[in-house]
């Protein structure tokens, strides 16, 4: 058995009266803060988040219902206040932040002056703006408390409308489906439309029914709670909930003094710094650096992984040490027991090449446009994942065309990647 060893990091020193302020208690907030004390950084850290938890893994909450937050906790709070000599200041929720003063102001009404500050808000639940929308028994997943909420019916042999099958919509389904509800019902698709048939398949054998392609347009109710959503095709579904899984929409109306992006998320260059005030750094739409990434430009990837690292690179620069993000992008998903890896970044593919059996779910999808490969997903071909990874970061991913000549392919990949990891 291997065991974990922990980076040694630096103690607080009451003598350097560097202050660095992170708000936010996620996966790029406690990044970041490791990665300071790591670095040797010695000033004051100030980690803010509104929920009563030190940080924890999030994606676990769409994937198990019965997780329990002392098994989900990254690091407990005691490890971070003494180990890590943080300030942790969770139920703390930041008002607003002043980017001009550098000012983190709490909503009850605490001002505190840093030197730096990381934004690591990460995202807010959209919510849709349709007849109904306010009734009860409408909800999103996003943190542990939202969790406890959605478990409970989970459990009643209840009815549950899923809007949205991004993969949180189909987790979602996945676990209501193994935990007892009448039926789950997902609508749209992921991972482009064979992929996506192929899964919803597996999840209709579980009392998952899938309506692509719908829209919801309405829901009705009764006494202030929720009974039925309504299709743009008149179709109605009777629902006792309703689950939300229709993307985040970045968490910055707090931060005041730096314009953002249409989407509303803040834009930074590759050291992980907005571009109008040297001091604040922030996770969110990113210049990539890497040659391969820089066919992205700039662009919002909501991964954990990716959190993670951009976490860690933001906590380089505030120490000044130059270090740009240029990893590849990487998330996995697990349904029904089959694990999914999606490596790199595609939107709107002109084309989806897949390799492999799709039927049995060991396969490895390849999404093209522009005639380059610009992700791959797998199922059941775990090195086939982490060798395109390798290939992409050393920019040795074949073109489409090699592809298309047989000069490449991702078996060949693979071997491709072990022989580069024995030199
Ligand atoms: C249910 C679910 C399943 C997921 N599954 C996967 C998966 O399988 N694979 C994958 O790659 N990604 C997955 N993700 C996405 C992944 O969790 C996110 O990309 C990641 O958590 C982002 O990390 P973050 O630190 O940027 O933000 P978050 O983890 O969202 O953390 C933000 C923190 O900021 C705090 N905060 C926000 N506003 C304030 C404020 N005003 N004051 C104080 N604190 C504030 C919040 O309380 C929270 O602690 C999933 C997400 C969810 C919700």
């Amino acid at each position: 058995m291997v065991d974990f060893i922990d980076v040694p990091m630096a103690k607080r020193d009451p003598e350097n009266k560097t202050v660095i302020g992170i708000v936010g208690g996620g996966a790029a907030a406690l990044t970041s803060a490791e990665t300071l004390r790591q670095e040797g950084f010695t000033g004051r850290i100030l980690m803010f988040t509104e929920e009563p938890h030190a940080p924890y893994d999030r994606p676990v909450l769409s994937k198990n219902f019965n997780a329990k937050i002392d098994k989900l906790l990254l690091r407990t709070p005691e490890w971070l206040t003494q180990e890590a000599t943080v300030e942790f200041l969770p139920n703390t929720k930041v008002k607003h932040v002043d980017v001009r003063k550098k000012t983190i102001v709490t909503e009850n009404g605490e001002s505190y002056n840093c030197d730096k500050i990381l934004i690591a808000t990460g995202g807010i639940p959209r919510r849709l703006k349709i007849p109904g929308s306010d009734l009860r028994n409408i909800e999103v997943l996003r943190s542990y408390n939202d969790l406890q909420r959605l478990a409970i019916f989970g459990k009643l042999d209840q009815n549950v409308v899923i809007i949205g099958s991004s993969f949180i919509g189909m987790e979602l389904a996945a676990s209501f489906a193994k935990n007892g509800a009448k039926e789950a019902h997902p609508f749209e698709r992921v991972l482009g439309a064979r992929i996506g048939q192929q899964l919803a398949g597996f999840l209709n054998q579980k009392k998952v029914v899938f309506r692509g392609g719908r829209n919801v347009v309405k829901f009705h109710g009764y006494s202030g709670k929720v009974t039925g959503a309504e299709l743009n095709n008149g179709e109605i579904l009777q629902a006792d909930l309703v689950v939300l899984g229709v993307g985040v929409v970045p968490n910055t109306e707090l931060v005041q003094g730096v314009e953002t992006l249409p989407d509303r998320s803040l834009h930074v260059d590759p050291f992980m710094q907005c571009a109008i005030k040297a001091s604040i750094y922030a996770k969110t739409s990113v210049v990539h650096q890497s040659p391969w990434m820089q066919r992205c430009l700039c662009s919002r990837i909501e991964h954990w992984d990716v959190a993670m690292q951009q976490g860690r690179i933001a906590a380089k620069n505030m120490m000044g040490k130059m270090a740009p993000y240029d990893s590849i992008p990487f998330f996995w998903t697990m349904l029904l027991g089959k694990s999914i890896r999606y490596a790199g970044y595609c939107v709107n593919p002109d084309e989806i090449v897949i390799e492999g059996n799709l039927k049995d779910m060991e396969f490895a999808a390849l999404y093209v446009k522009n005639d380059q490969i610009q992700a791959v997903a797998t199922c059941g071909k775990d090195p086939a994942a982490v060798a395109t990874i390798e290939a992409m970061r050393r920019n040795l991913l074949p073109s489409y065309l090699e592809y298309q000549l047989g000069l490449m392919n991702v078996e060949q990949l693979v071997r491709v990647a072990q022989v580069m990891r024995f030199r």
